[in-house]
């Protein structure tokens, strides 16, 4: 079966071996915080690209999306853009990046996506309008998301379940403003992380199931959110169409058994999550590949 991660997360060696430094330096003071939280100990872990790809290996895993992180600036975007760039020129056959993004550079952040999309970058995200500090409805914000419509390019956004107590850093991101998005850009393919946050037990109801009809979830981080019986539950209430397997490598999932960050344990979960081989097949890689226009 192939298997394709659309929610993996890189970084360059310079930035693994002193994040707090790099971070700083950088004005990512968010980042800075959520990979290096003072006084407790980070569910983050991080891999260079040779232990990537071997891990990829080991889990049986042919494709990954390398997703931006949500930066604060525009030059950090642009930065880890031409990471991302080097690598899907060095394994096409491996690597897909989708482009970050800061709508408040306004029209540099324009030119940079359209720079970043012509080189070969095949979505945009992940991103996470709060902690950024731009609003649903900034203009540029909107002229991304028409980039987005007009290519047909897929668009990551980052969900907090408004529910689940966590101590990791982050901001609430109420659901509305998913739903509200999805309207206003109906042309527009969405993959909403982590499982949407709650918002597919909304598609019960007729009048917002049309609206969220191009919209996809993610399970990025879900045995960190969920147990897994959330993978049944969620092909239930949408169909299997619309479910992404997405890992959040090199997060740790499982942080209590975990030193390093690997695939494998996460994929035996969703094997044995109670889906059909065919329900299996699209969501392992055949819907991200279909999004992405790409064969299957
Ligand atoms: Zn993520």
């Amino acid at each position: 079966m192939r298997i394709v991660d659309s929610h993996v997360h890189f970084y360059s060696e310079e930035v693994s071996a002193n994040p707090v430094t790099w971070g700083t330096e950088h004005r990512e003071l968010w980042w800075t915080s959520c990979v290096a939280p003072v006084g407790r100990r980070s569910v983050q872990g991080w891999a260079n690209a040779a232990v990537m790809l071997r891990d990829m290996d080991r889990a049986g895993i042919e494709k990954c999306v390398l997703l931006g992180w949500y930066w604060e600036n525009q030059e950090t975007c642009d930065l880890q853009n031409a990471w991302f760039n080097d690598l899907i020129k060095a394994h096409p056959d491996r690597l897909l990046a989708f482009a970050t993004v800061q709508p408040r550079a306004k029209q540099a952040a324009l030119d940079s996506l359209e720079r970043a999309l012509d080189a070969g970058f095949c979505g945009i995200g992940e991103l996470f309008p709060q902690a950024q500090e731009f609003a649903y409805d900034d203009p540029y914000f909107s002229r991304v998301m028409q980039i987005a419509a007009d290519r047909g390019t897929p668009v990551n956004l980052h969900i907090t379940d408004p529910l689940i107590p966590t101590k990791a850093v982050t901001r609430a991101t109420p659901l509305e403003n998913f739903v509200r998005l999805a309207k206003d850009f109906p042309g527009a393919k969405l993959i909403l992380a982590h499982w949407g946050g709650g918002l597919p037990f909304y598609e019960l109801n007729p009048h917002l199931r049309e609206i969220l009809r191009n919209v996809s979830y993610d399970c990025a981080a879900s045995p960190l959110l969920y147990d897994r019986r959330v993978f049944r539950q969620v092909i239930d209430l949408v169909g299997a169409d619309r479910v992404l397997y997405g890992s959040d490598y090199p997060l740790l999932l499982y942080p209590r058994e975990q030193q390093a960050p690997e695939f494998k344990r996460f994929l035996n979960d969703l094997a044995t999550a109670g889906l059909t081989t065919e329900e299996q097949e699209k969501v392992l890689g055949k819907n991200l590949l279909r999004l992405l226009g790409c064969e299957y």
